[in-house]
């Protein structure tokens, strides 16, 4: 069997009056994420960690935010496409942990429908996808509500 690792990070800035999207699920908030996308740092971060363990380069090199096909784009999708690239590869999806960074709101609530919504994005179970998160103490950019950051790992396998 063949295991491959790899690691994601991703940030993007809150803005007021945006929508919050993080993990494929709309999060009630004052604030959400800017970008070319629909925002959604999470799933980006686990993009990054299935193809850096695919070693099939990054997020910005599949979907460039200078094309307008990914304007505004539901993150989910581009999810699925890593996943079905990843599988055109021979690669099967072992398990996917991420953690979210920021000061608020508090994601507790909603980490079970996040886990569900990436699972079925990437056609794995709910148990194969673990989302944590965490404030940063009032600390840094995630602190200050400046910003939200992600960070993801992924294991692969070709069976
Ligand atoms: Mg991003």
């Amino acid at each position: 069997m063949d295991f491959r690792i790899g690691h994601g990070y991703d940030v993007h800035a809150l803005s007021e009056g945006l929508p919050l999207i993080l993990g494929g699920v709309e999060i009630p908030h004052s604030h959400g994420l800017v970008a070319h996308s629909d925002g959604d740092v999470a799933i980006h971060a686990i993009c990054d960690a299935l193809l850096g363990a695919a070693a099939l380069g990054d997020i910005g090199m599949h979907f460039p935010d200078t094309s307008v096909d990914f304007k505004g784009i539901d993150s989910k999708i581009l999810l699925q496409r890593v996943a079905s690239l990843l599988r055109e590869k021979g690669y099967e999806i072992g398990n996917i942990d991420c953690t979210i960074r920021l000061q608020r709101p508090k994601l507790r609530p909603h980490i079970d429908r996040m886990r569900e919504t990436l699972a079925k994005a990437m056609s794995i179970k709910t148990d194969q996808v673990s989302v944590k998160a965490t404030t940063t103490e009032h600390l840094g950019f995630e602190g200050r509500e400046e910003g939200v950051s992600v960070s993801a790992v992924a294991l692969i396998f070709r069976p």
